[in-house]
């Protein structure tokens, strides 16, 4: 299996090389650079990172071979919303590699959904009834250690020049679908002209309506909200709706709100999802804080995930009962459109399950 912190950086050259053609890699206007610079300037190296936090590279024992099999990969942006000094804290420990990850505990595996065995045709993923994803690549901004595709095989599974015909003539023929999801890795990894392209030949299709995208970009290089991509939004036929991944209120600065505000000015409906971690998030206060702090930059906190048991992360599992009990302390102390339903996704069922 070829890994993901190889394919990352094969997937990420090709969407810069499809960039070049019309957009500048290097410096947007003004002189912040451009999100394309941003997400190939990310930090990769362990040490590098410590540095910057004014941690010491003694902390690294562990890390090296973790980060082998799952490279750090943590946008500058997202860096700088992190505390100094501090190797706990909740967004550095999203990202930094860590020994544990190579334990290998029972009941955590490769491919904890089951999802290889729903990839009907290439770059397709059909598991519920009424809606499907789209793979449209293995490119993230960063690499989170819980990621339950952290070991998905994207060079056989994505959306790419082969399988395109094929994905589309499988919706087209399915008039059930009533919803497409961009998925990934990060779908806004993808340049706005091949995000174009994949909207135009779903806005063929009739039986669409909503185009859903779920994605960390927004959170992680607010940069990525730009104009094209606003105006991609604005002129197309299908409902859009962005499913915001974030985990921890300090995700959400200033930059990040005004990305979200410009997403909805465009028409974008905001929903989030968090994913429920243990040493990040796993304390009502701590959720109730994001809820807010997602509100009030107009997303309606949506799902938290329990966690998905893929090998590598389980050191971020919260127990189902410490979870639920986590769950009635939120219901006790925020309105009701403040607390995110409680889920796991089981491999095989034909929805989420609800936990709270
Ligand atoms: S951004 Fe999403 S797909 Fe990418 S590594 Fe993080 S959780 Fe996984």
């Amino acid at each position: 299996m070829i890994t993901r912190s190889a394919h990352d950086v094969h997937n990420l050259a090709d969407n810069l090389r499809q960039d070049t053609v019309n957009d500048s890699v290097l410096i947007a206007v003004g002189d912040s650079p451009s999100w394309q610079a941003q997400l190939a300037g990310a930090v990769t190296v362990p040490e590098q990172l410590l540095s910057m936090l004014q941690l010491s590279p003694d902390l690294l024992s562990g890390t090296l071979r973790a980060n082998q099999e799952f490279s750090l990969r943590v946008p500058h942006a997202y860096i700088r919303r992190m505390a100094l000094g501090d190797l706990n804290d909740p967004l550095l420990r999203q990202v930094l590699p860590v020994a544990q990850e190579c334990q290998h505990v029972a009941g955590f595996g490769l491919d904890p959904l089951a999802e290889q065995s729903h990839n009907p045709v290439g770059g397709v993923i059909h598991k519920y009834r009424g809606r499907l994803l789209l793979i449209v690549g293995g490119a993230c901004a960063v690499n989170c250690r819980f990621c339950f595709r952290r070991h998905f095989p994207y060079q056989d599974k994505q959306l790419d020049r082969d399988s395109w015909s094929e994905a589309m003539d499988y919706i087209r023929a399915d008039t059930t679908i009533g919803e497409v999801i961009l998925s990934g890795g990060d779908p806004l990894a993808s340049s706005d002209r091949r995000l174009l392209k994949l909207a135009t030949a779903l806005n063929d299709i009739d039986h669409v309506r909503t185009l859903r995208i779920h994605t960390r970009l927004p959170v992680v290089i607010p940069g990525r909200v730009t104009d094209e991509l606003l105006q991609w939004f604005a002129h197309q036929r299908l409902r859009p709706v962005m499913v915001i991944h974030a985990n921890h209120a300090n995700e959400i600065d200033d930059s990040v709100r005004q990305a979200l505000a410009k997403l909805r000015q465009a028409g974008v409906t905001l929903l989030s999802q968090t994913v429920l971690l243990k040493g990040v998030n796993d304390d009502a206060q701590i959720l109730a804080a994001l809820s807010e702090a997602l509100f009030n930059a107009g997303v309606l906190p949506y799902y938290l995930h329990l966690l998905d048991r893929v090998h590598g992360a389980a050191h971020f599992n919260v127990p189902e009962e410490r979870a639920r009990a986590i769950m009635a302390e939120m219901m006790a102390a925020s309105p009701g459109y403040l607390v995110p339903k409680l889920v796991r996704e089981i491999a095989g069922k034909p929805s989420k399950t609800r936990i709270y």
